[in-house]
């Protein structure tokens, strides 16, 4: 129990009946991890409102209603490996974490990674490895994947990381021509090659590295 139990509960509501979110284990987890210990000190009062917020370094934390999507089209079991690219933040990695086996977790910006590595530590999460570097290389010492999930939007699909998903395994990106506007895609490996599906319009931060966009 903490003073924001009330608007976390009212975010649980609106991800179940607007959203129509219909994993309970996933709103459960959302209901337990305080999201207002993962925004700035002046914004933790909107911190459970229904929109991305800015953090430090001109990125987001991503609206709760995409983070819970974003889960949902993973379907985690307690055994997945699951890779993540852009934790920002670290919310969504603590989420993965209570639905998945291991958690493997990369941020290119510095002080991003570091603040989202002191919160893991601070919610004594156990099941998650991050570090600093170009996530659209994917992380090959410990792949084949059961599911990636990309928290920034990429101009193409990240060959590495095709690469690197278990035959069965999915990945999640948003995709886009364009930095600003993106469409959430579902890739499926199978046994004959890559399946993709198509979750509408979305909204993301660009993804920057080798294989997403260029950098400055
Ligand atoms: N899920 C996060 C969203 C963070 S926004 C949260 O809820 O807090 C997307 C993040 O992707 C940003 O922090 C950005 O720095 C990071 N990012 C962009 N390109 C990246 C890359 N190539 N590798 C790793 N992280 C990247």
């Amino acid at each position: 129990m903490d003073e924001y139990q009330i608007p976390r509960e009212r975010m649980i509501e609106r991800l179940r009946e607007h959203y129509k979110i219909k994993d309970e284990k996933i709103l459960d987890v959302m209901n337990r991890v305080p999201r207002h210990l993962f925004v700035p000190e002046a914004l933790k009062a909107q911190a459970y409102k229904d929109n991305a917020l800015p953090i430090a370094s001109n990125q987001t934390i991503s609206q709760p209603f995409i983070v819970a999507r974003m889960t949902e089209l993973l379907e985690l079991t307690p055994q997945s490996k699951v890779l993540e690219i852009g934790a920002g933040s670290g919310y969504q990695t603590v989420i993965l974490s209570q639905l998945a086996g291991k958690v493997y977790a990369i941020e290119r910006v510095p002080n991003l990674a570091n603040e989202a590595r002191e919160r893991l530590q601070r919610l004594n999460i156990q099941n998650v490895t991050l570090r600093c570097a170009d996530g659209t290389n994917g992380w090959e010492i410990y792949a084949p994947f059961d599911a990636i999930l990309v928290a920034a939007g990429s101009p193409t699909m990240p060959q590495p990381l095709l690469n690197q998903l278990k035959i069965g395994g999915w990945l999640v990106i948003p995709i886009g021509q364009d930095q600003k506007t993106q469409n959430l895609i579902r890739v499926t490996r199978t046994e004959k090659g890559f399946q993709t599906e198509d979750f509408g319009a979305c909204a993301f931060v660009p993804l920057i590295g080798e294989h997403g966009w260029q950098g400055d």
